[in-house]
Formats: structure tokens, sequence, C-alpha cells
């Protein structure tokens, strides 16, 4: 159980938001509540975060479907079934791949069992998550093609499309350098007003 430093980032009223660092690459989940109504950010260790969910878990958002971002999703969907998993047609690829979400080439395998829970967003489409909140799809491809950035009342879950201090990884099969520039422009505009949650937190020495 090392590596996990769930806290609450947020609770400004209209949700809470929480972090928690996961065990593989310190990829980010967040726990989104309010109302005894839960949603994710991304999904890796699974155990750590059930203290967080409150009631029913609704969603997952994710912001790409890379390995370190989805890895617990067939755990969660077990635990609750009514689960749907927001992405693009490129991470519903993803999703159905090892290859392209890279597990394959890491310890475990992972495909998502649970295909039918797959929601594809629109850029720009709105999700209603809470009673007055709904969370935004922003396309921002480059890192991968199917990057998407969650606008959530002030929040902005951002992936690995933005990391703060990080230059965005490009060098993968599937990424595009002039996109990622184009898509870190588009979301820094963004910073101006929102706070920034990105999909990896810093390595610390513990
Ligand atoms: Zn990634």
């Amino acid at each position: 159980m090392t590596g996990y430093h769930p806290h609450i980032i947020t609770d400004n009223g209209t949700m809470k938001i929480r972090q928690v660092v996961n065990s593989i690459f310190n990829s980010c989940t967040y726990v989104l509540s309010k109302d005894g109504h839960s949603w994710l950010v991304d999904c890796g260790d699974v155990e750590c975060i059930l203290p967080f969910v409150e009631g029913q878990l609704d969603g997952v958002m994710l912001t790409h479907s890379h390995f370190d971002h989805i890895y617990g999703l067939n755990r969660v969907v077990e635990l609750f079934p009514g689960t749907s998993i927001y992405t693009n047609m490129a991470g519903l690829e993803g999703l159905k791949s090892d290859k392209l979400n890279f597990s394959r080439y890491h310890e475990t395998p992972f495909v998502l069992d649970a295909v039918d829970n797959v929601k594809i967003v629109h850029d720009g489409e709105r999700i209603p998550l809470f009673g007055g909140v709904e969370a935004i799809a922003y396309y921002t491809p480059g890192h991968s093609p199917c990057c998407v950035t969650w606008m959530v009342e002030d929040a902005l879950f951002t992936g690995d499309s933005f990391i703060p201090g990080v230059k965005t990884v490009t060098n993968f099969p599937h990424s595009d350098k002039i996109l990622a520039l184009k898509s870190e422009t588009f979301i820094k505009n963004l910073t101006k007003d929102h706070h920034v949650y990105p999909g990896h937190a810093p390595i610390t020495e513990e």
C-alpha cells in the first residue's frame, strides 16, 4: 500500500474532489462527489478510492485510455455494474486493445470487459454529473488521439495533455507534436480561471 496519498483537494460546497495517486506511474484518480453520487476521473488502484465513493458511482470520465489511467476499470464495473465510462472513439479503441493502451508491454495486459458501459463523448459535449453540475468534454489530442480534457465547474482535469511543469509526452506511436502544442495552448488559456488537476502527481521520495 505504498504510493497512496488520498486527500481532499477541494470541498467548495458544490462538490468534493479527492485525489488518489496510483501505484503505477503516479497516475492520478480523482473522485468527485456530491449528495450521495460520485464520479471518477480515470481509474487506477480501486480499493483505496472506495472509502471516498459516496453512494452510487455514476460514471468514469477518462482523460485517455493509456494503461496507467484505466487499469482499475474492470474491478470498478464489477463493484458498480451501472457505471458508465466516457471517452471518445479513439479512447474506446484503446480500451479494447492491450496494444493500443500499452498494457501488453507491462506486467498485466488489460482490456475492458464491459464495453457496453462505454459512452462516446463528442468535443464540447456536456454530461450532467450532479444536480446543477455538469462536465464539458474538450478533445485535446496530441499526447494521444484519445485525450479528453474535462471541465467541471472551476476544475480542469487535463490527464496527460497538460501537466504543469512537465513537457507533454509525444513520443508514443500515435502521438502528434503539433496537435499536442495546440491542445496545450487551448488548455493554458482555460487555466486563467480554472484549477488544473493533472494526470500524474510529481514523483516524491518517501
Ligand atoms: Zn498517457
